[in-house]
């Protein structure tokens, strides 16, 4: 890369933003060409803080949302056990309003704050143009953080249902492998994985890239895949699932290259 530039408050992050040919949260959402890219990455990881007012919490773009659950859990503020294990940050988690378990960013967020036209400006949201795994944000606008209203609930009650989703996770996804979760999003009537199995897909592999034998809907990385492994086991599926059922998935995963 060409230059990366770690902001620590939202004030630089202004400063910076328009630098940016990438913004970057956990980067778990990520398929990125290998090799030197000639790009400058504004990364959000030290936008670490956390303001808690009666049932809202306002956090930072680089709070992951695992951390953000868990101090919620503390305060005894539910609303947030869907995002516990979703490995990515609140700005990453914002630009795709990521959602599990039938919740989803869109349902719990009150405003963004973001940059739009070099400005700072408070987004209620209304105007966030949320919709599955989509945001106003992926045209354009920098997150800043966001703020959340959840409601008072039992510690233990939240703190259960969060190992309870952890467990399903643990035993539905291949988290042993490294992957960017769902590669592609669910087609409206359909579910991807069921689609990418009725295919004759699951263990099909490029290179290093194989579609998890665990859950279909994952392309998992067994060591030594490339960017052009992942792309072109991408495109196979793509291709074979189209040609199955008349389908066309489309990635979930951004790509950067
Ligand atoms: C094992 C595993 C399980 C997963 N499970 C789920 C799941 O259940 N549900 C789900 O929805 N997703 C899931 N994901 C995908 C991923 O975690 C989410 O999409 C997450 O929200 C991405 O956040 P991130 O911080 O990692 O974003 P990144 O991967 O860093 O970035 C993703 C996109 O967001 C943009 N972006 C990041 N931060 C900002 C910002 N502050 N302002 C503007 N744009 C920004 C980036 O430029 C990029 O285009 C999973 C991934 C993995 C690896």
């Amino acid at each position: 890369m060409r230059e990366l530039i770690i902001p620590e408050s939202e004030e630089e992050l202004l400063r910076c933003a328009d630098r940016a040919d990438l913004i970057l949260g956990r980067g778990s959402n990520l398929l990125v060409a290998d090799g030197e890219l000639d790009i400058a990455v504004v990364s959000t990881e030290m936008l670490r803080e956390i303001t808690f007012d009666g049932d809202s919490v306002t956090a930072g773009a680089g709070v992951t949302l695992t951390e953000l659950a868990v101090k919620c859990a503390e305060k005894g503020l539910g609303g947030l056990e869907f995002a516990h294990g979703i490995p990515g940050s609140v700005g990453g988690a914002v630009f795709m309003n990521a959602g599990a378990y039938g919740g989803e960013m869109k349902d719990v967020i009150t405003s963004v704050r973001a940059i739009i036209g070099g400005e700072l400006i408070d987004i209620p949201n209304s105007d966030c143009g949320f919709s599955y795994r989509a945001s106003r944000f992926q045209r354009s606008g920098v997150v800043a953080s966001a703020t959340f209203k959840l409601t008072e609930r039992d510690k233990d009650e939240i703190r259960a249902r969060m190992r309870e989703l952890s467990e399903k996770r643990r035993e539905r996804q291949p988290l042993e492998y490294p992957s960017a979760g769902s590669t592609f999003k669910r087609p409206e009537g359909y579910f991807a994985a069921a689609l990418i199995d009725e295919a004759g897909l699951k263990g099909a592999s490029v290179g290093g890239a194989q579609v998890s034998e665990k859950h279909a809907g994952f392309l998992i990385n067994r060591g030594s895949a490339s960017f052009d492994d992942f792309a072109s086991l991408m495109e196979m599926v793509q291709r074979e699932v189209y040609s199955r059922s008349g389908v066309m998935l489309e990635p979930e995963v951004r790509i950067i290259k």
